[in-house]
């Protein structure tokens, strides 16, 4: 859910990035206070004014939750949390806290500074909404200024919810944590009730729906969905982990590893090594030395009638230092790695040597191994790959 997006700026070193989702967001906000809003506080309003006001108060908001994030993001950086980046979505915002916080304390001032930020904004434009504001009708100014109160407010308190992944859960999991002294414990706590109120909300919106209010309804529905599944993957991820903490590469990769010597030609790779087994990419090796790495897709570059003269070695792809982790480095690192680059393999070398490989299957079958044998979690590569990303 929480792609990578389009960047917009950077403030205070942070990385402000919108995902695509927030374009479909902007237009529907747009509409709602175009035709719902906006008509309803001012009477008599023109279309195309509305429609400005609408626009106008799109952006409020818009630069409501980057202020938001921000309060999130600068409070994280006095506790030494690395932040990669502020990315807007559908639902707000996520500020990417690239590690868990250090104590409960950190957590919960991290978490409370979004809501508190947003209730200070909110108190701002009641103050310009009342110096705005003359006599009896209100100006469209002031229509404004009143909008962009009510959804500062809105979206304070929506956040206080004891539910994560919203701030109000974080501030539950940081109580949680501080009395249990547990992070895993607070997180299942926080979790679970974030879970029941998706459902809750879900069914709230199913009812709206049925009584008529479908718009309202779609809304709230929607929100419990992203709660619900947005619970589910934070969860999993602290359990993840948390089961992956001490785990090197060495533990579990694979060292029966199909290399593909430098000196042979493309014709004996596809018979010998393509068609024979299921790989879409080898190493290729000269002696123990690793070489680099061949695709099925570098032999398609090659025309058909060359491949009886074409050498391996003229054709691998050297330049992915990327897709290879040292045997001692932590699986946790490696899964990161194999997210950023899109790669489901990573070779396992150390000083040239190729000593085995690194794949997604291969977490896949330890973590299912570790479920059966402690309970612990186990993952789809989806999962894995979702879970690897900065923790949203
Ligand atoms: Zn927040």
């Amino acid at each position: 859910m929480f792609g990578r997006g389009f960047h917009l700026f950077t403030l205070f070193g942070f990385r402000v990035s919108v995902d695509p989702s927030w374009f479909l967001l902007a237009v529907l906000i747009v509409w709602s206070l175009a035709r719902g809003y906006f008509p309803a506080v001012i009477e008599g309003l023109a279309t195309d004014t509305a429609i400005w006001l609408a626009i106008a108060g799109a952006i409020g908001l818009f630069a409501s939750i980057i202020f938001h994030e921000f309060a999130h993001a600068l409070v994280a950086r006095r506790f030494d949390m690395p932040i990669s980046g502020i990315t807007l979505f559908l639902f707000g915002g996520v500020a990417h806290l690239r590690d868990e916080p250090p104590s409960a304390r950190a957590e919960f001032l991290v978490a409370i500074a979004g809501p508190i930020s947003s209730y200070i904004l909110a108190a701002g434009f009641y103050l310009l909404l009342a110096v705005t504001s003359a006599g009896d009708g209100i100006t469209p100014l002031a229509a404004l200024f009143s909008y962009l109160t009510l959804i500062n407010a809105v979206l304070a308190t929506f956040n206080l919810l004891p539910a994560f992944p919203l701030d109000g859960g974080r501030v539950l999991r940081a109580a949680v944590w501080g009395w249990t002294g547990s992070l895993r414990r607070a997180t299942q706590v926080s979790a679970a009730l974030g879970r029941g109120l998706g459902v809750a909300l879900m069914a709230l919106g199913v009812i709206n729906i049925v009584s008529g209010d479908f718009v309202g309804g779609l809304w709230i529905g929607l929100i419990g969905f992203f709660i619900l599944t947005a619970a589910g993957s934070t969860a999993m991820q602290v359990e993840l982990k948390q089961t992956l903490k001490d785990i090197r590469v060495r533990d579990i990769m694979n060292s029966q590893v199909i290399a593909v010597p430098a000196d042979i030609t493309v014709a004996e790779l596809v018979d010998d090594y393509f068609y024979r087994h299921f790989h879409k990419a080898f190493p290729v090796v000269r002696g123990e030395q690793v070489l680099g790495s061949v695709r099925l897709k570098d032999v398609g570059q090659v025309p058909r009638e060359n491949w009886g003269t074409t050498s391996v070695a003229e054709i691998l792809s050297s330049g992915n230092g990327s897709h290879v982790v040292e045997p001692g480095a932590l699986v946790w690192d490696a899964l990161t790695l194999m997210k950023e680059n899109n790669v489901s393999r990573l070779m396992v070398v150390e000083r040239g040597d190729l000593k085995g490989m690194l794949t997604m299957r291969d977490l896949m079958h330890f973590l299912a191994v570790h479920r059966e044998l402690s309970g612990g979690p186990g993952a789809s590569e989806p999962e894995l790959r979702q879970v690897a990303e900065d923790r949203a």
